[in-house]
């Protein structure tokens, strides 16, 4: 099936096409260009890719309301933390249902995929995948103590590597650098992916540039949690490939809005760099075909208020959740509706 959108759009060189369209075809993009064409009339919008929240532990959506404030990350999330507490205390039912809320309101706030940290092994998978049945957000499942073929691959601690096998053809993903030494035990394991990355050397950031690592960055989390700051200027300056992730969902609210507004205000890099470690890089970390509004990549696609000015420097700094009047995944309009004016989300059906 195919279907024209007649919307102004972001591409991939992070320009503004002004009045233009995108052609989908099985869901994906199979053409996007200038002007307005017969199609869809999403003419009051700015169509940007749908974001990749690339570090996430749904599973702790539960206790979103408990206080983590003023403990260390191993007093809240260390092997005897709080966390784990909390934990005992759930039922399967709570944590179901809640992590079905988080995710509904990650989709209608406009990410279609995260790549999410699943403890419990394959009954922690379970739970994901129920809480998720119905909703067309996209996961990255990355399991622990798992059978490899329920999972997209292994999101570890540095004190449970052992899990990895040789020859593994699964992303390995480690949380690495809250605590010093961590990144030097990580890089002997040859990962995919390191999570946090805040206390990386100047060796360290070399060399995961020269392997081609990705970084996954969580700096709200890391503030929260007194880890420190990680060394986002230095570690793009390298060529490391950064993303973004909200991590613990009972820390963090999982909205890649406020913590694209939080890089923006607290670290020296551009607006432009702040989207793309929210969209493409994230789907380059996880070889993901989505994260930019382009010829053969997945219609994953959210439409926001127009605005007037710089959209770059808007979408990184100035826009919310609010501003999200529709998300399409895979050529399909899942939140919003349109005809006479456009899209415009009717009310939020998950939470
Ligand atoms: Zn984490």
């Amino acid at each position: 099936m195919q279907r024209i959108i007649n919307v102004s759009f972001l591409t991939p060189g992070f320009e503004v096409v002004n009045e233009g369209h995108i052609v989908v075809e099985d869901g994906r993009i199979s053409d996007a260009a200038d002007g307005f064409i017969a199609g869809e009339p999403y003419r009051d919008f700015l169509a940007v890719p749908g974001m990749i929240n690339s570090h996430t532990h749904l599973g702790d959506a539960f206790a979103k309301g408990a206080d983590f404030s003023g403990l260390s990350v191993n007093e809240a999330v260390g092997p005897k933390g709080l966390k784990w507490k909390l934990y005992e205390n759930s039922t399967r039912r709570q944590r179901i249902s809640a992590m079905r809320k988080t995710a509904g309101y990650m989709l209608s706030s406009g990410t279609t995929t995260f790549a999410d940290f699943r403890e419990f092994g394959n009954e922690g998978i379970a739970e994901l995948r129920a809480a998720l049945r119905g909703i067309a957000i996209k996961p990255v499942v990355l399991g622990r103590n798992c059978e490899l073929s329920k999972c997209g691959g292994l999101g570890l601690n540095v004190d449970s590597l052992g899990q990895i096998q040789n020859n593994m053809k699964k992303i390995i993903a480690i949380h690495a650098g809250e605590n010093t030494g961590e990144i030097e035990i990580a890089l002997k394991y040859d990962p995919d992916v390191l999570i946090h990355f805040t206390k990386a050397t100047e060796q360290e950031i070399e060399t995961a540039a020269r392997r081609g690592l990705s970084v996954v960055a969580c700096p709200r989390s890391n503030m929260k949690l007194g880890a420190g700051k990680p060394p986002l200027r230095q570690m793009l300056d390298a060529g490391i490939n950064a993303a973004l992730g909200t991590d613990n969902a009972m820390i963090n609210t999982p909205d890649m809005w406020c913590e694209m507004k939080f890089v923006f205000e607290n670290f020296d890099v551009s607006p432009e760099e702040i989207l793309r470690m929210a969209t493409i890089n994230g789907a380059k970390a996880f070889g993901l075909n989505a994260g930019a509004i382009e010829k053969g990549r997945f219609a994953d696609i959210v439409f926001t208020d127009k605005p007037n000015s710089d959209a770059v420097y808007w979408l990184a700094e100035k826009c919310g959740a609010g501003n999200v009047k529709g998300v399409m995944v895979g050529g399909k309009l899942i939140i919003g509706d349109y005809g006479k004016s456009a899209p415009v989300i009717h009310g939020n059906r998950y939470i």
